[in-house]
């Protein structure tokens, strides 16, 4: 049974330069309201961390699940679309 990195490994994803997907709406938010923080550790693709004490995206290996828009359900604090046509995730094994 291989590891969900080795898994992950075998996506390939086409970066949009200078147009994310997914967005952080307010920072401000993250730091001084949101005390779980629950999108660093519920991304099955690890996009959100914690940097300085400042939750940080990196949307390139998202996996377009939809679960941070879903958890980040007691502050609505996530801006979230689909990349356009031609960039994201590509599912090698459909
Ligand atoms: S769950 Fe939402 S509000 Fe909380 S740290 Fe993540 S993006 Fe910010
Ligand atoms: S859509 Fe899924 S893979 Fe992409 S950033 Fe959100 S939780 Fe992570």
């Amino acid at each position: 049974m291989s590891k969900v990195e080795e898994k992950l490994f075998e996506n390939r994803y086409r970066v949009d330069e200078g147009r994310p997907h997914i967005a952080i709406i307010s920072a401000d938010v993250c730091e001084g309201k949101c005390t779980a923080k629950q999108c660093t550790y519920c991304c099955p693709a690890a996009c959100y961390a914690i940097e300085n004490g400042r939750v940080v995206l990196t949307t390139d290996g998202c996996l377009e699940c939809g679960t941070c828009r879903v958890i980040c359900d007691d502050h609505f604090n996530i801006e979230w679309s689909y990349p356009r046509g031609g960039f994201g995730i590509l599912y090698k094994f459909g």
